[in-house]
């Protein structure tokens, strides 16, 4: 079954906004807050010196948070079901998009660590069924796949399986044994994470990231019978790179290189979300990137899907921000 959007409709993709507040550094730039949410599906651009540009000023999502709002919130009200329906055999992929410094990484930590400790809750409660739960974790940098669960830093090869589709050969595969686990994995990946410096900020991840949580699960009565009752299915939590332009951070050399790959590896995405939200007819670009590759049979199949695109306020960002909105509404 297919989730209900805003509209009550059945939908393949949901599409949520979340407006952070102003950082503090854009305050110490007297820097003006030009977007404001005004209930929980309309987003709207108040900017008098730019009411007579045509450009629209209202846009309306599934659902809209503002910088009010909690990551809790944002997880329970937009991505909880989505993550769990992984304990019933349904894959899933959550997906950050926005500029850098919109809030991309804060929103996906709080989101992974939420959606973690309630399906490890779901599995206490759940004894007559036996699961085990996977952890992997890997990095697209320049079109390139690491496994960020090792640090010799190989690229990984991604093969094609007749009966799995695609696979990623040699990448890191750890069976947890419990929350503290995950914690401990989490920290291994962070410390691998590529970081790029760039002059928008200096902390700003260049890579995508995608963290997979891969879930077992069978009746305990069949438990080392041959029998067909296993259920599985993973849950992908995507962190991409930046989205603005590779232009509007000066890059130069190996820069624009990254640019260009980050945007194939976006520019696809987008492709393929725009043609999955018109429902899954005909042929769908999967293979033009290693991500949309990698994530092709969560997304593809009856897979749930949900972006959530980050925003920041500010006035100086007002072009970054209008894109991530039109990504959002072509994802709708
Ligand atoms: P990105 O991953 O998109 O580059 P980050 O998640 O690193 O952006 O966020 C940039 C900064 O803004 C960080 O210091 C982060 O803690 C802060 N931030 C992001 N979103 C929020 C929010 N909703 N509320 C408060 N602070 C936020
Ligand atoms: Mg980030």
């Amino acid at each position: 079954k297919m989730q209900v959007g805003g509209n009550g409709k059945e939908e393949n993709i949901l599409v949520l906004v979340r407006l952070r507040p102003l950082s503090e550094k854009e305050i110490a730039w007297n820097e003006v807050a030009d977007w404001e949410c005004i209930n929980s599906t309309s987003i709207l651009y108040r900017n008098s010196l730019q009411e007579r540009s045509g450009l629209p000023t209202a846009y309306t999502f599934d659902r809209v948070f503002s910088g009010d709002n909690s990551t809790r919130e944002v997880y329970e009200e937009g991505t909880k079901d989505i993550a769990l329906s992984v304990v019933g055999g349904i894959n899933s992929t959550i997906f950050a998009y926005g500029q850098t410094s919109s809030g991309k990484t804060y929103t996906m930590n709080g989101i992974t660590e939420y959606a973690v400790a309630d399906i490890y809750d779901y599995i206490q409660r759940h004894e007559e069924r036996a699961f085990v739960v996977k952890f992997s974790a890997m990095e697209i940098y320049n079109e390139v796949v690491k496994d960020l669960l090792n640090s010799d830093n190989t690229p990984l090869r991604l093969l094609d399986d007749p009966d799995r589709g695609t696979i990623i050969e040699k990448l890191t595969e750890e069976t947890l044994r419990d929350w503290s686990h995950l914690k401990e994995l989490l920290s291994i990946c962070e410390a691998q994470r590529q970081i790029g410096e760039t002059s928008l900020n200096e902390t700003s991840s260049r890579s995508h990231q995608i963290l997979r949580l891969s879930i077992e699960s069978t009746a305990r009565e069949f438990l080392g019978k041959n029998n067909s009752a296993t259920l599985s299915a993973s849950v992908n939590f995507v962190d991409l790179a930046g989205s603005e332009r590779a232009s509007q951070s000066l890059s130069v050399g190996q820069r624009l290189k990254e640019g260009c790959h980050i945007n194939r590896s976006l520019l696809t995405l987008g492709t393929v979300i725009r043609k999955l939200s018109k429902g899954r007819h005909g042929h769908v670009n999967y293979r033009d990137s290693k991500l949309t590759r990698i994530l092709q049979p969560a997304l593809g199949g009856n897979g749930r899907t949900t972006i959530i695109c980050t925003l920041s306020p500010a006035r100086c960002h007002v072009e970054q921000s209008r894109n991530t909105l039109l990504f959002a509404s072509c994802a709708k």
